[in-house]
């Protein structure tokens, strides 16, 4: 006879570890697949972790997780060509313990996240890759693999294998992915010496800094950029949606190289080694653009679901939290005798609904359509801005008044009275 499992988990990212280590801490029998060589081996991410969301699932998970710098210090700079108007929040408050945002390496931090899950009692099987999910008319009641004779049976399978999930949209659970819902980036790892590091960016020992930066880099398409610092390395990377890429036939690593190159950004990587490039995709379609997340016997998690607010570069928190819930909701409702069917499961939509998950993304859920149809606000305004900044810190003779004149005009010129009216109110309804 076939061997059955409680759960199956697909995927050993953020998600399912969470979910894989959440359901073995209670007990049931889980089994973890995942296709990559090693947990992490194919995961990309910046990468900025969200203490919060660990630590409802591994409280002293800082006491052996493999993590880089902790960070003091958040820049957000608007670029245009050759300059950028930027804002920086500092604070050391975030240099005392319990420190709230990390830098982390996906590969190793994967298999340590990974490990913790079996230690905890999840069988894990790697380099094995969940081809099918198999069903009973609506029911999955396993998957099929590509290993010989793979099928393997379960009352449940949570689907936490990231973005662009083939195996939910082969089983008839949602659409093709739309490419505007969907963000391509790509980034690279630049190794200094630790000591670099610390002086370039002002930090000390373990602490660290984050860039997050939009406007012209993005030519014109829907995206924004990061630099992090890690121990011994810098991680940049850009991202935009990918139907602007389709639209405006450019390369991300064209983008990328473009950035590099910014006046701004170029000395922070002088002298450094690029170690590492991995291209990605995000999913930031938002609210309206997330799927059915259960059913009967499935359940999904993570990117799979499209569980990432973009606005606030926030993933792997959503992730993590989506699969402790999915978690959460089997192990209750085994406590109560309850079969895992599309009408039990549903108390997993009501927990994500009552998270920080649901009502980030129901808060931001307008920001998507808002960004695709308005363009300028990735070109004309931060053109505008940094022409502003200019003429306002250029000594030059000119009195303040006419500065002020002048930058009025600059911007009534470029969008109209009624333009910038519709723009702040555009603003204000992607934030609502
Ligand atoms: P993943 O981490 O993608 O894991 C899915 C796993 O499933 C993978 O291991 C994959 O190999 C496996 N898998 C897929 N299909 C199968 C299959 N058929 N069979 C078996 N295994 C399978 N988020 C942040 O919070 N902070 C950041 O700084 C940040 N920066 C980012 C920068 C970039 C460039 C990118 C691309 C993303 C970034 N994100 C960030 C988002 C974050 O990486 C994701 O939200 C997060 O990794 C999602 O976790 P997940 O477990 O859902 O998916």
């Amino acid at each position: 006879m076939a061997e059955k499992f409680d759960v199956i988990v697909v995927g050993a990212g953020m998600a399912g570890n969470a979910a894989a280590y959440t359901l073995a801490q209670a007990g049931l029998n889980v089994l973890q697949i995942e296709r990559g060589e090693t947990p992490g081996s194919k995961n990309v991410q910046g990468a900025i972790l969200y203490a919060d969301a660990l630590e409802k699932i591994i409280p002293d998970f800082r006491d052996d997780a493999p993590l880089e710098r902790h960070l003091i210090e958040q820049r957000v700079w608007i670029l245009d060509d050759e300059s950028y108007v930027g804002s920086n929040y500092r604070s050391e408050e975030f240099n005392r313990e319990p420190y709230n945002r990390y830098t982390i390496i996906r590969a190793h931090f994967d298999q340590w996240f990974n490990k913790k899950a079996r230690d905890a009692g999840a069988l894990v099987l790697c380099e094995t890759t969940v081809t099918n999910l198999l069903l009973d008319g609506k029911r999955v009641i396993g998957v099929a693999t590509d290993r010989k004779g793979g099928e393997i049976y379960a009352d449940c399978v949570i689907l936490a294998d990231g973005v662009n999930s083939l195996l939910a949209k082969k089983a008839g659970f949602h659409d093709e992915i739309k490419p505007r819902d969907v963000a391509l980036a790509v980034k690279e790892i630049h190794f200094l010496p630790q000591e670099t590091i610390e002086s370039r960016f002002n930090i000390g020992e373990e602490e660290g800094v984050v860039i997050e930066m939009a406007g012209k880099i993005t030519a014109g398409m829907m995206g924004t950029a990061f630099l992090y610092t890690n121990k011994e390395s810098i991680t940049l990377g850009i991202g935009c949606m990918l139907s602007d890429f389709k639209e405006q036939q450019v390369t991300p690593y064209q983008l990328l190289e473009k950035m590099k190159d910014h006046p701004a950004i170029r000395p922070l990587l002088a002298g450094s080694e690029m170690k590492e490039y991995a291209a990605h995709l995000i999913p930031e379609g938002g609210y309206h653009a997330m799927p059915q997340v259960y059913g009967d016997g499935w359940m999904i998690a993570g990117d799979a679901g499209m569980f990432v607010n973009g606005l606030h570069r926030e993933g792997s928190n959503l992730a993590m939290t989506t699969g402790k819930l999915a978690a959460e909701t089997l192990i209750e409702l085994k406590e109560q005798g309850k079969a895992w069917n599309a009408r039990s499961l549903a108390r997993y939509q009501a927990k994500l609904d009552d998270s920080f998950v649901m009502k980030d993304l129901r808060k931001y859920r307008q920001a998507p359509a808002i960004f695709e149809k308005n363009p300028h606000f990735f070109t004309t305004y931060p053109e505008l801005l940094n022409r502003a900044a200019h003429t306002l810190v250029k000594v030059d003779g000119v009195d303040k008044k006419s500065k002020e004149r002048s930058i009025k005009s600059a911007f009534v010129e470029a969008r109209s009275r009624l333009g910038l009216l519709g723009d702040a109110f555009k603003m204000w309804r992607a934030f609502q």
